[in-house]
């Protein structure tokens, strides 16, 4: 997980229809508070044909670099991501695996800044409703209470620093502190298919940097000649093949790469930006 950074301005649909509807849902609510809190209503749901609109998806896939905004696993043909609603629309656990209380934070289904688009693992898997606080007393039950008085335990990767709460040993995820705790159990960071990449991934970066080392000058090294001869290219190849390495192992860091977070940790040298 590191730091996101969403661009402006927000997409249109949201200004225009989102907040025609959440003006519908205010109303709801202010005319019968109590039956929102029912644990089965669905009075304040949420379209998500405005939320989940292409340019929304768009937007919010190209400022995270085509990223989960938590496991920081690119999307690729076959894993599409949702639209993640940060605090959760329809209802909202204080506890995990608690109760569902309702309702959820409805005035912020078409909030740009609620908005992220994640993996289907880290999202339906993991994190669903949950959204723990540290003060509970202090939670915003409808959009005439004030949001900022509340403390999420979740990092949230375009107001928080994510790598002063989680840091990485190698390919295994540590929290720093009861937030990064909680947001490793809350997005699923340490489930075994997620540290099976990360792994790889490492492993890959380890070749290339190898890989790198090789210049294939003239007159070659022995091991220079022996990489050659053995994958059957020229020195010309074996010159294009170390280039690309160098310049993958001077780009694992960047925002755009995947797992930049673990990358950092591990080598804090490599460029971010
Ligand atoms: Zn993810």
């Amino acid at each position: 997980m590191i730091k996101v950074t969403k661009s402006q301005p927000a997409p249109a649909i949201l200004a225009r229809r989102g907040t025609r509807h959440v003006r519908q849902l205010e109303k709801l609510q202010e005319a019968n508070p109590a039956a929102c809190q029912a644990p089965d209503n669905t009075i304040l749901h949420s379209r998500d044909g405005i939320y989940n609109d292409t340019t929304v998806k768009d937007q919010l896939r190209k400022d995270q670099h085509k990223k989960c905004c938590y496991c920081e696993s690119l999307f690729t043909a076959t894993s599409y991501g949702d639209v993640e609603h940060f605090r959760p629309k329809a209802g909202y656990q204080q506890e995990w695996e608690g109760p569902l209380h309702k309702p959820g934070y409805y005035w912020l289904a078409y909030e740009w800044s609620n908005l992220f688009f994640s993996c289907q693992l880290c999202n339906q898997e993991y994190k669903g409703n949950y959204f723990p606080l540290r003060n509970q007393a202090a939670r915003a039950q409808s959009h005439a209470e004030v949001l900022s008085l509340e403390q999420p335990l979740l990092l949230d990767p375009t107001q928080d620093d994510p790598e002063k709460h989680l840091t990485f040993v190698r390919d295994a995820i540590k929290g720093l502190d009861d937030r990064g705790e909680e947001s490793i159990r809350a997005f699923g960071l340490d489930r075994p298919d997620l540290i099976k990449s990360r792994i790889e991934h490492l492993k890959g970066l380890r070749q290339m940097y190898m890989l790198g080392r090789f210049t294939f000058n003239l007159p070659l090294s022995n091991p220079e000649q022996e990489f050659l001869d053995a994958l059957k290219l020229s020195v010309a190849e074996g010159r294009e093949a170390a280039e690309e390495a160098r310049q993958i192992w001077q780009e694992a860091a960047l925002d755009s790469a995947e797992y930049a977070g673990m990358v950092r940790a591990n080598f804090d040298y490599l460029p971010r930006h």
